[in-house]
């Protein structure tokens, strides 16, 4: 068979503003382009795995000795966290919205017994699994999860921290104090909220592993890492029962990243082949995720999350959300309806926002890795001018206006957050 001589494949620049993944620091991507051609056997690239993994640590704000990274994205890091669910595990899963839905089916298909997977394979009922399930637009909070986790006291909870289906912060506190009171091992799915959120995830001590993902709050897309981190506690677990897999095996996958038997090591030993530039971009990401600070990122998302939903509410707009990285919001009354049009609209034009992926259609619009004024003056203004195209009566004057405004009311409070 003969193939088609395709042309080389270019792909625009575009402006990402949705909830992940986010725009790239170009010093991400010079060391991502500047890597040599070296093996995962280099020593150079296994003290990047090293260091990596300390920078990790420091990422999540852990002492857990097992904190790396998975090759791959937010589902492979979440893949691996759920390595130690063994079919027949009893589970309690918080499900609120499209993302921790995907979760729930996760841990369905790891709870199934054999007869359960077989009787539907692509979405098993599992009996052991209980899906606690939230309206889309509310958050999980602490009465449900304790109820939940009071009467059924299984093996393992699971929640996401933040749901990017609708937007919405879920109560990792009560999660956590739910965990412990009922001595339940948690999970937590932490793919939007790290290095978005200023959090420390030895504050909660329920919880016994998390993953995130490498192009959200990370802001490295060249696909690179999941953060994972285990307590000791999923670890023994983990230990009693084995698990079915090696890749995604967490006491396997940590041994390339210099954790091996117990105890760092000062060079890791093979586990699978990792690339150079990965590592490259992913310890450039660490790095500037740690000289700019968790807690001051938080504030400036904080700070310009404020903004935008200021703008946006002026043009008629409503926010649903509370996550700080990613706005959920409704059109106008006399837009209702028109939002998968507005979308593609502006998709068209290189400007990516997002619908959510499940009921209700709603939009999403995020400033992942845009915090500046002017960052988010251009999100707001290219959304505005879309509208109005759509709408007669919308003026995206009103939005810049509003948006200014902000700036200058808050600019003596933010500070360095400006
Ligand atoms: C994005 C996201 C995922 C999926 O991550 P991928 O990187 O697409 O694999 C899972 N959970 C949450 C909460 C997310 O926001």
């Amino acid at each position: 068979m003969t193939a088609t001589q395709y042309d080389q494949l270019d792909i625009p620049h575009t402006l990402a503003a949705g909830p992940g993944p986010g725009n790239t620091d170009p010093r991400v991507l010079e060391r991502f382009t500047a890597c040599g051609v070296a093996d995962h056997m280099q020593s150079d690239v296994l003290r990047g795995l090293v260091e990596c993994k300390h920078m990790l640590r420091k990422v999540f704000g852990t002492d857990n000795l097992y904190t790396f990274g998975v090759a791959g994205t937010g589902w492979s890091g979440l893949d691996a966290m759920m390595s130690a669910v063994m079919p027949g595990d009893s589970v309690v899963a918080f499900v609120n919205g499209t993302f921790s839905s995907i979760d729930g089916l996760t841990l369905r298909m790891k709870a199934a017994t054999a007869d359960e997977l077989a009787a539907e394979p692509l979405n098993p009922s599992a009996a052991s699994v209980t899906v606690i399930e939230v309206p889309h637009g509310e958050s999980v909070n602490a009465s449900q999860i304790d109820a939940a986790l009071k009467k059924l006291s299984p093996k393992w909870a699971f929640m996401a921290h933040w749901e990017t289906g609708s937007g919405r912060v879920n109560d990792l506190q009560g999660f956590s104090d739910a965990c412990v009171a009922h001595d339940v091992m948690g999970l937590v799915d932490a793919v939007s909220s790290l290095g978005v959120a200023d959090f420390s995830i030895d504050n909660y001590p329920g919880v016994a592993a998390w993953a995130s993902c490498p192009q959200k709050g990370i802001c490295c897309l060249p696909l690179t890492y999941a953060p994972v981190s285990f307590t000791d506690r999923y670890i023994k677990a983990l230990q009693t029962t084995g698990a079915r897999t090696f890749v995604h095996h967490p006491l396997l996958e940590a041994r390339h990243w210099g954790i091996v038997d117990g105890a760092d090591v000062e060079q890791g030993t093979y586990h699978r082949t990792h690339s150079a530039y990965a590592v490259a971009a992913f310890h450039e990401a660490l790095r500037l995720a740690i000289s700019e600070g968790i807690s001051e990122r938080a504030a400036r998302y904080r700070f310009h999350e404020a903004a935008m939903r200021t703008a946006l509410s002026a043009l008629g707009c409503k926010v649903t959300s509370n996550m700080t990285s990613l706005l959920v919001l409704n059109l106008p009354e006399a837009m209702a309806g028109k939002e998968a049009e507005l979308v593609k609209r502006c998709r068209e034009q290189g400007f990516g926002i997002w619908t959510t992926l499940s009921q209700p259609i709603q939009i999403r619009i995020g400033i992942l890795n845009q915090l500046e004024r002017k960052a988010v003056c251009d999100i707001v203004t290219r959304f505005a001018r879309a509208m109005s195209q759509m709408q007669n009566g919308i003026n995206p004057s009103v939005a810049v206006s509003a948006l200014n405004q902000y700036y200058v009311t808050h600019q003596e409070t933010a500070g360095a957050a400006a």
